[in-house]
């Protein structure tokens, strides 16, 4: 085996079915074939969104679909408010920024999450918000955010709820309608297990007519065309779309579904409790909270005597197996294990034994099984789940 295993928070290996998907042959972008492809993917996507609405892919990263909701959704000089605890959330104000939206920025520390009595706060001191931005999942620091308390919130006030779950959809509980989001994106290559380049984005009823009260922001990523052009018979894109990696996408959402999402989220959180308990267990610390830590990728405090390469880089060449850095400040002060996707046990089991290795080839832990051992704890609650 001489292939890398990526636990990495995306892009995340993808299931031989999905990668044969994307061999088919291409075929008219605006013929009935495709239409039909289309239409059965944005459903797909919507049943994982878990809303009633539409939902529309976008030929993009993650990040185009954070800027098609902003831009669509905000005009010219009105205010947003960008909720930032990382660099996802930094991203929103950027964004919001370079359309000419006036971001009131909500920080909260890296490493742990906003409260919805502070989103509350926030609201009642500008009426002037016309929409807020959440990361349901800061992949920069493993911070999981209560966006369904904060829903609760957002049911009471008239500023859209947008909300990134580019990192937590398909692994982390996310359920648009109940949690009265407004507006949901997320992106193919972290926990739907899809190759990376594509982006998927719904609104509700109140996002579109926010939307059409917006002038023109954007014109790749214009909402009313992607809405226009859904609706067509066959339905279509505005612009070519990337046809291979839609039949990607509709062969990972149909293994998620084979799966079930209810169990993959269980996977997810399985994955993220037992990394937890074998980090400890090596004699590390975690770095947020364990309260509010993430479902789908386990941040890490770089132990005392240890750099980022003899970690990182001792776990790649020697082991095969990939760990994310820290991102800005917390380049070299953290690392990350991504647990997303189709990550099951023995995929675990491989990245804790090679953690537990190079920590003991640097003199860090005494017993270099002591992860694993720790993760054994968690091996029936997986057998029950592994359908993957
Ligand atoms: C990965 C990610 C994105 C999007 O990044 P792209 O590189 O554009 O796909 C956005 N938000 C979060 C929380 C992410 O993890």
């Amino acid at each position: 085996m001489n292939e890398i295993l990526l636990m990495l928070p995306g892009p995340t290996t993808a299931d031989p079915r999905v990668l044969q998907a994307m061999s088919k042959a291409v075929v008219n972008h605006r013929g009935d074939e495709f239409g039909e492809i289309y239409t059965e993917t944005t459903k797909l996507m919507s049943k994982t969104f878990q809303t009633k609405n539409d939902s529309y892919i976008l030929t993009g990263s993650g990040t185009s679909a954070m800027e098609a909701a902003v831009s669509n959704l905000v005009n010219r000089g009105d205010k947003i408010l960008n909720v930032v605890g990382g660099k996802f959330g930094e991203r929103f104000a950027d964004i919001s920024k370079m359309h000419g939206i006036e971001s009131v920025q909500l920080d909260v520390e890296w490493g742990t999450a906003v409260t919805p009595d502070l989103v509350e706060e926030a609201l009642e001191k500008d009426e002037d918000i016309k929409a807020i931005t959440m990361v349901h999942n800061e992949t920069s620091t493993g911070v999981a955010a209560p966006i369904k308390e904060v829903g609760e919130v957002m049911k009471n006030h008239d500023a859209l709820f947008i909300v990134d779950t580019v990192s937590s959809l398909g692994g982390d509980y996310v359920d648009v309608d109940k949690y009265h989001i407004d507006a949901c994106v997320t992106g193919s290559q972290k926990c739907l297990a899809a190759p990376p380049g594509l982006a998927a984005i719904t609104f509700n009823d109140d996002a579109w007519a926010a939307c059409e009260k917006v002038e023109d922001n954007n014109y790749y990523l214009n909402m009313p065309k992607y809405r226009a052009n859904g609706n067509k018979d066959p339905a279509q894109t505005p612009y070519t779309p990337s046809v291979s990696l839609i039949y990607a996408l509709k062969a990972a959402l149909e293994v998620l579904h084979e799966e079930g999402l209810e169990n993959r989220i269980e996977r997810h959180h399985t994955a993220a409790a037992a990394s937890r308990d074998a980090v400890k267990a090596l004699g590390l610390e975690l770095f947020p909270d364990e309260a509010v830590s993430s479902a789908t990728v386990t941040a890490v405090k770089m132990p005392e005597g240890a750099n980022d390469d003899q970690i990182r880089g001792t776990m790649l060449n020697k082991y095969k197996v990939q760990l994310a850095g820290g991102q800005d400040h917390l380049k070299g002060n953290i690392f990350r294990i991504g647990h997303m996707g189709v990550i099951n046990y023995q995929e675990l089991a491989i990245t804790f034994t090679a953690l537990g290795l190079t920590l003991k080839g640097l003199g860090l832990v005494e017993d270099a099984g002591a992860g694993v051992a720790a993760l054994a704890n968690h091996y029936i609650k997986f057998k029950l789940l592994e359908k993957v």
